[in-house]
């Protein structure tokens, strides 16, 4: 799949310009008001897929990634956030333009999420059951089930995400399960709403590394078989290379280099993937690399220029004064850095 055409405006990819474009991401801009100022977190993002796609979005904790998904679904809490420019526009319509019913609609048929934390996504007042059907009933308003569709339109999604005895599931309540079962509730609670997009942001993360495993392969396999076009955002690397065909790259509030997944994996150009890829440990010896020295941009005062210029080891003048235009560098292959200007095809 090749990567969206560049833009010459903005210096990002142009998704807007994709005619079959699931969702796009049209130079979006999300400042929160806060104590003492404003906190400019996106500055300008571009994003674009195409349906069927699974599409890895990486970067350091802080740069952006879960703003951008909040912002898609509109739920990120207003004030204090605002959405200072941009469009989303999930097939053809723009999200941030929707009235409640067609935005209700979306969140029900077309896009879900799944959280990084299964226990603070799910209520501890109510069982499993009762979760799930207010899921369930929320997708299908408007439409006439029986009370037996309804309850077997809630225990199919348990049964997908494997959790044993799904009919007496339905009466427990999340404390009663371990990390791992309520991660698959919560996949399950994502898999009965919708089924065009789903949003998987660091699924598993809060878990021990075999519970995340296990959750991951089950995620990638009930991709493969319902054909669900998926943004998996997460810091392991090995898992956007063996689930993905394409990655972004993101980093303070911008997306930095994108590329089909084994374009970024063997030639990595952004000296910010760079240091992203020198920070996994080895297991072959060395330990983990020098990374990337210092930390994300304080949002309120945020660097001119470039946003990487401060920690970038390859920094020049001109960084410090332009934003870098996206440069194509392949087909498959873009990046926002003044490194490849004159790379361009
Ligand atoms: Fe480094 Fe300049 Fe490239 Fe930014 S534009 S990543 S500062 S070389």
């Amino acid at each position: 799949m090749s990567v969206p055409p560049t833009s010459r405006n903005g210096g990002s990819p142009a998704p807007s310009a994709r005619n079959d474009a699931l969702l796009s991401i049209n130079d979006l801009h999300v400042h929160f008001k806060v104590y003492g100022g404003i906190l400019k977190v996106l500055d300008g993002v571009h994003f674009a897929m195409s349906p069927g796609e699974r599409v890895g979005l990486v970067g350091e904790t802080g740069c952006g990634k879960t703003t951008t998904m909040k912002s898609i679904l509109r739920i990120l809490p207003m004030p204090p956030a605002r959405i200072a420019g941009g469009e989303i526009m999930f097939k053809g319509r723009d999200v941030l333009k929707m009235k409640q019913r067609e935005l209700r609609k979306v969140r029900s048929e077309g896009i879900s999420m799944i959280f990084q934390d299964p226990t603070a996504a799910l209520n501890p007042v109510f069982t499993v059951g009762q979760q799930l059907e207010a899921v369930v009933k929320y997708s299908i308003e408007g439409k006439d089930l029986s009370k037996k569709e309804i309850r077997e339109r809630t225990l199919q999604p348990l049964r997908e995400v494997a959790l044993p005895d799904p009919e007496r599931m339905l009466g427990t309540y999340p404390v009663q399960l371990s990390g791992g079962m309520r991660q698959r509730v919560c996949i399950a609670m994502a898999l009965a709403a919708s089924r065009e997009l789903l949003i998987a942001d660091e699924p598993g993360t809060s878990l021990d590394v075999t519970i995340q495993d296990q959750i991951l392969r089950l995620l990638r396999e009930l991709v493969e078989e319902k054909d669900v076009s998926v943004i998996l955002i997460t810091h392991t690397l090995g898992v956007v290379r063996e689930t993905t065909d394409r990655v972004y790259v993101m980093y303070a509030g911008r997306m930095v280099e994108v590329a089909d997944t084994p374009a970024l994996f063997d030639n990595p150009l952004h000296p910010y993937t760079h240091g992203l890829m020198e920070a996994v440990p080895k297991l072959t010896g060395g330990g983990v690399a020098d990374g990337i020295a210092g930390r994300i941009p304080d949002y309120m005062h945020p660097p001119k220029g470039c946003r990487f210029h401060p920690r970038c080891p390859r920094a020049m003048k001109v960084c410090k004064q332009e934003k870098p235009t996206f440069y194509r560098v392949d087909d498959n292959h873009q990046v926002a850095c003044f490194l490849y200007r004159d790379s361009e095809k």
